[in-house]
């Protein structure tokens, strides 16, 4: 098993920083989900990985083995786009024995690496189909295969469920995240899909503007982002977000003030790294932590706009002053549309990010 390693990438495309200084470590056998919207450098990443674009600047390694300058044949890469880039003309037996054929493997060897491919992926029965008489989800494993059927080093997958609908593209997610970790083949999976990433990586990397923002498990960061970039990017229905002015009390706590949702918290201790002065923070709470409750110890009340019903959970629309904000019931909470009720934000789900998206940390509850 190979470990990738990305030293301060960096491609130009004119002016254009595709990547910009991208440092990177995909463990042996790790599935790492590269994940950023469109345009974040995500398909470049890839093509320099594979030796198909040169860089502007740093280095790939694969284990000790500088591969910066390697032509593409040299990187023993398989990678596996969205469009499947099947050869048409060729039965799945011949598009799967395709590589083998160029590294002039001996036919008998070749027959039987591509009957095991075939095993592996369910496609024994469609060996002597041309790509155009098989379904999407058909095609696409057939790409897989042919890009396993060599046992790369590396494998690259470049959005490769897109062009799949719906339950198909879930269906072969786990399909595809539970092959990877059958055959232990270090993986790096570009999508802009943040529920494919979460859902398949052992690790994602979040991507904006050819930086990496952050890379953790799915759950560090969903849980625990450092930028608000990260929270907003990860999660369905996206983390409430309400712009304040974060201050110490007189006891030295952090309140964070909303004006426009009509909102006063006070949170723990501030660090020392927090500047005492007041200052513009976006304070950030998931829809799963946000509860209705009596006046008391309410934050804040608000309208209810809407209450969605989707099986398992039911999504709430509250209107907060000038602020809508949504919560997840799990609970028997029964609450309807029109009705004013009192919520509040549950203090260890609340995120606070400075002016420039970084997370502010505090160092405890009170
Ligand atoms: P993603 O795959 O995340 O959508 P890309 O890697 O395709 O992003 O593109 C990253 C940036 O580089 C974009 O701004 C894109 O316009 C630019 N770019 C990509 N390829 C080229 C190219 N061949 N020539 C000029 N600009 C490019």
């Amino acid at each position: 098993m190979t470990r990738l390693r990305l030293e301060r990438l960096t491609k130009y495309y004119g002016s254009v920083a595709a990547l910009d200084e991208l440092t990177l470590e995909v463990e042996p056998g790790e599935f790492l989900v590269v994940v950023g919207p469109s345009g974040c450098g995500k398909s470049t990443l890839l093509r320099v990985i594979a030796g198909l674009d040169s860089v502007t600047g740093g280095d790939i390694y694969f284990d000790h083995e500088r591969m910066t300058d390697q032509p593409p044949q040299q990187r023993d890469v398989g990678m596996v786009f969205q469009n499947y880039a099947l050869y048409p003309h060729m039965t799945v037996a011949e598009n799967l024995a395709f590589p083998l054929r160029v590294r002039k493997v001996p036919k008998a060897e070749r027959e039987e690496r591509v009957r095991r491919v075939a095993l592996m992926l369910g496609l024994e029965g469609l060996l002597d189909r041309l790509p155009k008489q098989l379904s999407g989800g058909q095609q696409q494993r057939v790409a897989v295969g042919r890009a396993l059927v060599r046992s790369p080093r590396v494998f690259l997958f470049d959005e490769p469920l897109s062009n799949l609908d719906a339950n198909l593209r879930a269906e072969m997610r786990t399909e595809l995240a539970t092959l990877q970790r059958q055959v232990g083949i270090t993986t790096l999976y570009v999508t802009h899909d943040h529920i494919e990433a979460m859902t398949m990586g052992d690790r994602l990397a979040v991507v904006r503007g050819g930086r990496l923002v952050q890379v953790g498990t799915p759950e560090q960061l969903y849980r625990d982002p450092d930028d608000l970039f990260v929270a907003t990017f990860l999660g369905t229905p996206t983390i409430n977000t309400i712009a304040g002015v974060l201050r110490y009390t007189d006891t030295g706590a952090v309140a964070v003030s909303a004006p426009t949702a009509g909102v006063q918290i006070v949170l723990g201790a501030g660090q020392e790294s927090l500047s005492p002065q007041r200052q513009a923070v976006t304070l950030a709470v998931r829809p799963e932590h946000v509860r209705v409750t009596g006046d008391t110890d309410a934050d804040c009340r608000g309208i209810v706009e809407r209450v969605e019903f989707i099986g398992h959970e039911r999504l709430a629309s509250i209107r907060v002053g000038g602020e809508r904000v949504l919560m997840r019931l799990t609970d028997g909470t029964s609450i309807a549309a029109g009705e004013t009720v009192g919520i509040r934000f549950d203090r260890s789900g609340v995120l606070l990010f400075g002016a420039d998206g970084a997370r502010l940390r505090l160092s405890s509850a009170c």
